[in-house]
């Protein structure tokens, strides 16, 4: 199926702590959709980072498969594996991890400088993004003299910046009040929108929950529908 960007299929996923296993992830099976914003919900500790982990291929899972853009992740080298991810996902984190002594424009064409693109394609790219992210102003800005809301646009800008055909959030806006979650929000979903991006996010906001094409919970290691207007 040409329109599943991403596909995990009887994913379990354990970690042993102290002398007995934790089963974190038991038979998770998901598909997402081109251009698909799936949101995943779930108490802390029900293992939401650790599906995500799994999802990007960050993490590999005890027993299942996934298969990203037709390639199934793990059967590919190392190499390959890494150079699939770079070229097609952005992660998005509830920390922005940019880098402080770099500005705006800078953070946000440094994946793409790393990938090889010219600096001036990569610092058109990046100021295009930012414009979108509706920090126009804020360019040459250093992390450290954006607010809150403004870091968090400029790391999804990043993570827009090698036109992920999936985008991975983390409780994107779990540092962020209400006011400055909506508006961080609104910038994301309208660019991934214009571009079809699929995106797969955790998070605890209810307003966010319902601007999701589709929201599961994962809950004893299993996935299941969640309906997004249940208040
Ligand atoms: P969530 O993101 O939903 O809060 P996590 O996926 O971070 O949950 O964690 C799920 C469970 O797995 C937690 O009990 C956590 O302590 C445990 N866990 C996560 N990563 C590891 C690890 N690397 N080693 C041991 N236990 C882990
Ligand atoms: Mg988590």
């Amino acid at each position: 199926m040409a329109d599943i960007v991403l596909k995990l299929e009887r994913i379990k996923r354990s970690f042993v702590s102290g002398d007995q296993d934790l089963d974190v992830l038991l038979d998770i099976n998901l598909e997402v959709k081109k251009g698909e914003l799936v949101g995943l919900v779930g108490p802390s500790g029900s293992g939401k980072s650790t599906l995500l982990h799994i999802a990007g291929f960050l993490d590999r899972p005890d027993q299942g498969r996934i298969t990203f853009q037709g390639e199934d992740c793990f059967q590919l080298s190392d190499r390959r594996r890494t150079r699939l991810r770079s070229e097609n996902l952005g992660f998005v984190y509830q920390f922005h991890h940019l880098l402080a002594e770099f500005n705006a424009v800078d953070n946000v064409a440094m994946p793409l400088l790393t990938a090889g693109v010219p600096r001036r394609d990569a610092t058109r790219k990046a100021n295009d993004l930012l414009d979108r992210m509706r920090l126009s102003q804020r360019k040459l800005h250093q992390p450290a003299q954006l607010s809150g809301g403004e870091q968090q646009r400029v790391a999804i800008a990043r993570a827009l910046a090698n036109d992920p055909c999936l985008v991975i959030a983390d409780e994107p806006t779990g540092n962020l009040d209400w006011e400055t979650t909506n508006e961080v929000f609104e910038a994301f979903v309208e660019v991934v929108q214009l571009k079809n991006t699929s995106v797969l996010v955790a998070t605890h906001n209810r307003e966010l929950i319902k601007r999701m094409d589709r929201v599961l919970t994962i809950r004893d290691g299993e996935l299941s529908e969640f309906d997004k207007n249940r208040q």
